[in-house]
């Protein structure tokens, strides 16, 4: 062995499958931003993430690490109430066998039990977590902080005009302490939490602002995948990681004013 092989070589592959839902219907306020963020991130940590867009009427891909889904006008969400309720059985299964998932403010109303729109219409979710939401006519749009005991404080940004209410005993993924509205303006919850699935209203600088939930997500698909979570990243790979840290930085800061 000469002095420059330095990684073992590896036996197990270093794939991740991720899979993004409905991008073509529920896609909004940059959430694209959250698949970028792992993508790129995966590869630094020396992964081979492999995106899957699913749409309605897809097959369903053979292997899933991780799933991300973003947010959608009330009409996005009732063109995929059906193809979303006949995948629920995998849904479900998936969540409770530890797969990472990110569901951003649309597609975190429909993983709860329903979605009442401000006109009345029933839009049926798939349970996967114990939520639901009413709509009114007054959106809650803006930056929003949130603390988590888990991932310290988010920043984000929100815009929906559903308030959402948690049902007994089901976790929050943070609590707004000041400025932004959270599930519904008024508990000071944000999000909701279960297994290693992660409703929340904040778009798609979610990921590029809080790394720390970038690399939860990509650390549970890896260990889910390969038994563990190992970063091989090369010094290009780091550098890259400390830039996009610190870009994070700058960009909370600024949304924290
Ligand atoms: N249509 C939903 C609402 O207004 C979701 C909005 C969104 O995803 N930004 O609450």
């Amino acid at each position: 062995m000469t002095s420059e092989q330095t990684f073992p070589i590896q036996s197990t592959p270093r794939v991740l499958d991720i899979v993004s839902l409905y991008p073509n219907d529920m896609n909004i306020y940059g959430d694209s931003g959250n698949v970028l963020t792992i993508m790129r991130r995966a590869q630094l940590y020396g992964y081979q993430p492999v995106l899957h867009a699913y749409n309605q009427g897809d097959p369903w891909p053979e292997q899933v690490d991780m799933i991300i889904g973003g947010g959608g006008q009330d009409k996005g969400q009732s063109a995929i109430q059906d193809d979303l309720y006949m995948r629920a059985p995998q849904l479900q299964a998936l969540a409770q066998d530890g797969v990472p998932m990110l569901m951003i403010c649309g597609l975190y109303q429909l993983f709860g039990d329903y979605f009442e729109t401000a006109t009345g219409e029933r839009i049926q979710g798939i349970g996967i977590l114990g939520v639901h939401t009413t709509g009114q006519d007054t959106r809650m749009i803006g930056n929003v902080v949130e603390h988590s005991d888990e991932f310290g404080d988010i920043v984000g940004y929100e815009n929906h005009s559903g308030q959402t209410v948690l049902h007994a005993g089901v976790e929050p993924l943070g609590r707004v302490d000041h400025d932004g509205m959270g599930n519904n303006g008024q508990d000071h919850t944000e999000g909701a939490r279960l297994h290693n699935v992660i409703g929340t209203y904040m778009h798609g600088s979610l990921l590029p602002k809080n790394p720390r939930i970038a690399d939860f997500l990509i650390g549970q698909a890896a260990r889910r995948r390969c038994g563990e979570f190992r970063p091989l990243s090369d010094a290009n790979g780091k550098r890259e990681l400390e830039r996009l840290n610190t870009l994070a930085e700058q960009a909370r800061h600024v949304a924290m004013k």
